[in-house]
Formats: C-alpha cells, structure tokens, sequence
C-alpha cells in the first residue's frame, strides 16, 4: 500500500518528458517534444510530449495521458506499480509493509508471476555469488568467458543448482506458491517418480537446474522470463544446450528481445541498433563498450520485436559470423525490416568469429572501425550476392526478381527509386524493366498484405530526379540527398 502523501511526492517530481523518453525517442520541438508513437505503428513523428502540462498524446491513435496513464497502457502495468516505477526512477523511498499471505493469493496473476520471477532472478544471482557450487560451476563458467562482475552484476546473471528441486524447495520455503513456479516456467509438473512409474500425485522439478542463467527483462526492467545455459560437464546426453522460458501470461517469445532493457539508452543515443544471435554475444559487446546491441537467439525478427525495436532507432545492422550460415541466414526476415521502413545494414564478422570472440579479442574502438568499414547496405549486399559468378540466365532473372522483391517492400519512394536505378547499373539491365517488375511487386503487396492502398505509390516511370550512383555512397545516405534537395 502506498500511501497519499508519497504518491503526491511522487507526481510532484516526475517529468513526463523524462518518463516517456525511457522508451521512445523525442526531439524537441518548440516548447514540446515529439516522436513516433509507441501504441501504433508509427512513421511520421505523431507522439506528442509536452512537459508544461504533464502529459502525452498521440494525434493519429489518440492513445496518451499523464505518466502514469502512459505507463499502463504501454507496459501493462497496474496502478501501483507505475507508481513503484516513478518513485524507482525519482529515488522517492517508499514505506510498505509486506504482504501477508492472503494478499500475496489475493495479487493478480501477473503480478504474482512478475514477483516470483523477481524473487528467482535474486535467488539465481544469490547461488552464484555465495554458493560454494554456484561459485565452483556458475562463476567459473562466467569466469572462463571473461565476463567482469560489473557485467554479470548488469545482466543480473545466475545459477541454478544440479538439484532437481532445490529452486521448487526454497520458493516453497519462502512462502511463494508452487502454482507460479509452473505458470512462469521456472518449475514443471510431473506425475511420474525418477523409476517412471507413476507416482498418484503431481510433483513440480526445476527446469533450469544445473544451468547458468540469463534472465530476460522487459523494455521497462521486469524480468519476465529465463534463459539456461547447460554448462560444459554435464552437456553429456544432453540435446538442448539452451532451455528458455516458455511462452506464458507475462512472457511472449515473438514479443521481447534479449538485452533490450540494457541497450535501449545506447541505441537511442547512437541511432543504432546491433543484431546478434546470442545472449553471450551481447554481453561480451556490452562489456567491450558496445552497448547498443540486443539477441534474438537467430530466428528471424517478429513484427512486433521491430516495432519494438523502432520506438528508439530506425537503424538496424545485423551481425552474422561470416560463414555459410551466417550469410543464408542474413537473407531470411529481413523484407519485412524493410517493410516497417527501417534502414537495414549487414555485417559479416572475420572467418571464425562470431560478436562474443570478436568483442573479446578487439578494443570498442576496434570493433567500430571494423564495424564503420565492412557494414554493407542490406539491398546492396543480396545483389552482389546473388549475382556474384551467376552465369545461368535463369537463375540470374530468379535472383533479380528477388532483389526486386526485397526492393518492393521499401515504402520510402525516393529510397526505393534510389535503389532501383542502383541496381540497374549493377545487374547491367534497362532500368524500365525492372520498373515494370517492382511495380508488379507492389500491387501484389498491397492485394495480399495492405488493404490500404495509399501506402504504397507506384514507381515512376520517369524518375523526376535520378541520382547519379556514386561508389561508397548507400542508397539511404543518397535518398536523403534527394529528399533534402526537393525540399529546398
Ligand atoms: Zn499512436
């Protein structure tokens, strides 16, 4: 319970601007501040901020409010929560008592699961600092990895003991009800004992025991779920190297990315968002000084994830290890990064290397060299790639058509006729032709996927203005070119 007082201390301090610029990026404007809105999918700035009077709007969705009213609604937190978060951010102390055993049944099932996963992630960093098995397996583990405690500390890393029931026991002993340990995930039912026979009654077992652990925040700080290493003396028989939390009523796989929490500062600073594969290869970039970088353990983004993603940046470079797979898998999920309109870069890592041993072995400063030289325009890149050494006429018209394709989801006009008439010159073909084939692009598009026609206008077939290409210049870098010099 909160009482008035505070809660009126709390209001007093708080700035709207400062509460909404933790999760979207504003630009002043005039006395107010503005950018695109987190509640829809926004393209033209039409969040609106304005400190004087203490609250947000958005003039396309109509979605805002006060601080607290903009918490709810975008982290799905409950009243006092948003109010626990403010006076977080603020350092306004608050008295409360704990919550008797009644109230902790009474909580919503949310909160409940948000507070046993707080209380886990806690136990988790608890047994690797100051258990003699945490320390003699989780933080050696770490250790070997050259992870500093100022870093294991920031990612709030942990690990959970080789006892099948030691985290379900001490949960138990700490008051916490075994139906949250199963809801969350960090516990399962199982009616059988370890002969398998079936023993009448349901008992729960840890799912990450014997694991080193990476607890997954949301974009606001709230763990939600877990990731398990298995650790290398016990990977005999064991098919899974990672198990994660499953899908649950706080935690949707499609719906958060690894690291985010920690980056979204850096990534709105840098206008920049890196894209790795693991939770190791963020941390080791972190660690180096490279912090605007978040996982999506290598399946390919989710609208949602980029959407996410695009509240802070519209810039995105994804990093892949410079192999085979790597440069397949650098051409899955990326049509749909352009059709959200972000600008997208890849990056292929030296032979044999992927972030977390590039990072370990290379200074920030060399990392983003390496980083500002070999990053490729995403567009640029699949049209070398797939037409590099492509004799068969066949398979070449399969490749343009995809280039093609990828080109159609661009909606900025000006960027896609940039790259148009970029890779004509490129592929060496009569850039009406391959006006004709986008616009057939288009159309199906906009039938299959938009009913809303608008959004996409049709090429040109006589460009107004026609950039000349000029090596080392990337299409977006001459779009905005263009666009600055029809607006002047
Ligand atoms: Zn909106």
């Amino acid at each position: 319970m909160i009482d008035r007082p505070t809660i009126a201390k709390i209001m007093d301090a708080t700035k709207i601007e400062e509460v909404v610029s933790e999760f979207v990026t504003l630009k002043k404007r005039g006395i107010n501040y503005v950018g695109l809105c987190p509640f829809h999918n926004d393209s033209n700035p039409s969040f609106s901020v304005s400190p004087t009077r203490g609250i947000c709007h958005c003039f396309t969705c109509g979605k805002g409010g006060n601080a607290i009213n903009f918490l709810m609604e975008l982290e799905q937190m409950t009243y006092p929560d948003a109010l626990r978060w403010l006076a977080k951010k603020y350092k306004i102390e608050i008295q409360e008592r704990e919550l008797t055993n009644e109230e902790k049944q009474r909580e919503s099932e949310r909160e409940s699961m948000f507070i046993v996963n707080d209380w886990a992630a806690k136990y988790f960093q608890d047994i690797l600092l100051h258990d003699v098995d945490g320390i003699a397996i989780g933080m050696a583990y770490f250790r070997g990895r050259g992870f500093r405690d100022d870093i294991i500390r920031k990612f709030q890393l942990g690990f959970a003991l080789p006892k099948r029931t030691a985290l379900a026991e001490a949960a138990k002993a700490a008051g916490y009800n075994p139906k949250y340990l199963v809801d969350t995930g960090l516990c399962f039912k199982v009616d059988k004992d370890e002969a398998g026979n079936k023993s009448g009654e349901d008992k729960i077992l840890d799912r990450f025991s014997g694991r080193a652990i990476f607890p997954w925040f949301s974009v606001s700080g709230k763990v939600v779920a877990f990731g398990g290493r298995v650790l290398d003396s016990r990977t005999k028989g064991i098919s899974q190297k990672y198990v994660n939390s499953p899908d649950s009523v706080i935690y949707h796989k499609e719906r958060e990315l690894y690291g985010l929490y920690q980056a979204k500062k850096a990534i709105a600073k840098e206008d920049c968002v890196f894209m790795v594969e693991g939770y190791t290869d963020v941390i080791s970039m972190h660690q180096c000084g490279i912090e605007n970088v978040v996982a999506n353990s290598g399946t390919a983004l989710s609208v949602h994830q980029i959407r996410l993603l695009h509240r802070f940046t519209s810039n995105i470079v994804l990093l892949y290890d410079g192999d085979n797979a790597g440069i397949h898998a650098a051409l899955r999920g990326t049509d749909m990064l352009l059709e959200e309109e972000m600008n997208v870069k890849v990056l292929f890592l030296p032979d044999g290397n992927d972030p977390d041993s590039f990072a370990r072995s290379h200074s920030a400063e060399e990392f983003r060299r390496y980083i500002q030289e070999n990053q490729t325009d995403f567009i640029q890149f699949k049209t070398d790639l797939l037409l590099k050494n492509e004799r068969d006429p066949l398979k070449r018209s399969e490749a343009i058509n995809s280039v093609v394709r990828s080109i159609s989801f661009v909606t900025n006009q000006v960027l896609r006729d940039t790259y148009l008439h970029d890779c004509s010159v490129r592929m060496g073909i009569n850039e009406a032709t391959l006006i004709n084939t986008l616009n057939n692009f288009i159309r199906n598009n906009r039938e299959n996927r938009f009913p809303d026609a608008a959004r996409y206008p049709q090429a040109q077939q006589q460009p107004t203005a026609q950039p000349q290409v000029v090596q080392d210049v990337t299409p977006v870098q001459q779009a905005s070119k263009v666009e600055r010099m029809l607006a002047e």
